[in-house]
C-alpha cells in the first residue's frame, strides 16, 4: 500500500486523515517534525506522497528537484511526490482548492475587488486563485500600505476572504474586522473550518451576506493531492460527498 501523509509542526487537530481515508486506498499518516528533523525526513525514501502544512510550505523548496508551474509561481508547496529516481516533485493544490470553494459557493467574483485578510501562506494561494478567477485581490495586513486602520479606501470591495487564523478554535470570540466597514460586501469566504461558523461568518449571516467556511477548500485541495499521490482521477463530486459527511 502507498505510504502518504502530512508533514507539519503541530498536527493533533488535523482533519486530513479523515478526508484522505475517503479519497483513496493508501496509508495516510501524520508526521510532526521539528526544523532540524526535516532534511533527514525529506531525504528518506520510504514514502510516496506528502502534504505539507504550517510552517514548512516554503521550507521544503530547497529539497525539491522540480516544481509545478503554480508552485514555482507562488513559491509554496503543499504536496510532495517522490519520483521513481528518489527525487521530489513539488506542487500546490491550495490554489485549486480555493477556486473550487468559490465555484461551490455559486458566487461570481470575475472582475471584482476582493479583500484578502492576512499575508501568510494561505493568502498567497488565495490571491493566485483569485487572479485565475479574473478577480482583483487586495491584501489587508497589520502593516504596509493596506491596513485595517485605513480600510475605508477599499470600502468598494465586493468580497472578503479571511486568510488569518483570527476566529479559529480555541479563540472563537475573535473576528478580524467588523463587516459594517465594507458596505459593498456581497460575500465572505473564511478559510477557517473550526468552528464551522466563525464570528465573521455569523455577522455576515445576520447581515444577509452569503458566507462560506474553509472545509470545502480543505477537501478540494486534498482531492487534488490524492490524484497526485495515486495517479488516478477522482471525480469532483467526491469533494461534495465528503464535505457533506463532515
Ligand atoms: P500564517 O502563515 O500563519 O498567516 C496568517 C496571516 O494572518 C499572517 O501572515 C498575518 O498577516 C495574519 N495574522 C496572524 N495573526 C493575526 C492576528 N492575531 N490578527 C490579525 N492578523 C493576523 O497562516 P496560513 O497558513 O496563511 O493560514 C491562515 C488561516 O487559513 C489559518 O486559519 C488556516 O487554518 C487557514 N487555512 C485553511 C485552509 C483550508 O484548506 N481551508 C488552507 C490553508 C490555511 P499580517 O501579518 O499580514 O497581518
Amino acid at each position: 500500500m502507498l505510504k502518504c501523509g502530512l508533514l507539519g509542526k503541530k498536527l493533533s487537530h488535523s482533519r486530513s486523515p479523515e478526508i484522505h481515508r475517503q479519497l483513496g486506498d493508501y496509508e495516510y499518516l501524520l508526521f510532526e517534525k521539528q526544523e532540524d528533523e526535516l532534511e533527514a525526513f525529506l531525504k528518506a525514501g520510504d514514502w510516496t506522497g506528502m502534504n505539507v502544512t504550517i510552517p514548512y510550505k516554503k521550507t521544503v523548496l530547497p529539497y525539491v528537484a522540480e516544481l509545478s508551474p503554480v508552485a514555482e509561481k507562488i513559491g509554496s508547496v503543499n504536496t510532495l511526490i517522490r519520483r521513481p529516481d528518489g527525487t521530489l516533485f513539488g506542487d500546490n493544490t491550495d490554489v485549486a482548492g480555493f477556486t473550487s470553494m468559490v465555484r461551490f459557493s455559486g458566487l461570481c467574483l470575475r472582475g471584482t475587488k476582493v479583500l484578502v485578510l492576512g499575508s501568510g501562506g494561505a493568502s498567497v494561494s488565495v490571491c493566485e486563485g483569485l487572479r485565475e478567477l479574473d478577480a482583483f485581490p487586495v491584501i489587508i495586513s497589520r502593516r504596509g500600505e493596506n491596513r485595517y486602520d485605513n480600510l475605508e479606501k477599499h470600502a468598494d470591495a465586493s468580497f472578503l476572504v479571511n486568510a488569518t487564523p483570527v476566529g479559529m478554535f480555541p479563540d472563537t470570540e475573535g473576528s478580524p474586522l467588523d463587516l459594517n466597514r465594507l458596505p459593498a460586501c456581497r460575500g465572505v469566504f473564511d478559510l477557517i473550518y473550526n468552528p464551522r461558523e466563525t464570528r465573521l461568518m455569523a455577522q455576515a449571516r445576520e447581515m444577509g451576506i452569503p458566507a462560506v467556511n474553509g472545509l470545502y477548500m480543505l477537501v478540494a485541495q486534498a482531492r487534488k493531492s490524492a490524484e497526485l499521490f495515486t495517479g488516478k482521477t477522482i471525480p469532483e463530486d467526491k469533494v461534495e460527498e465528503i464535505y457533506r459527511t463532515m
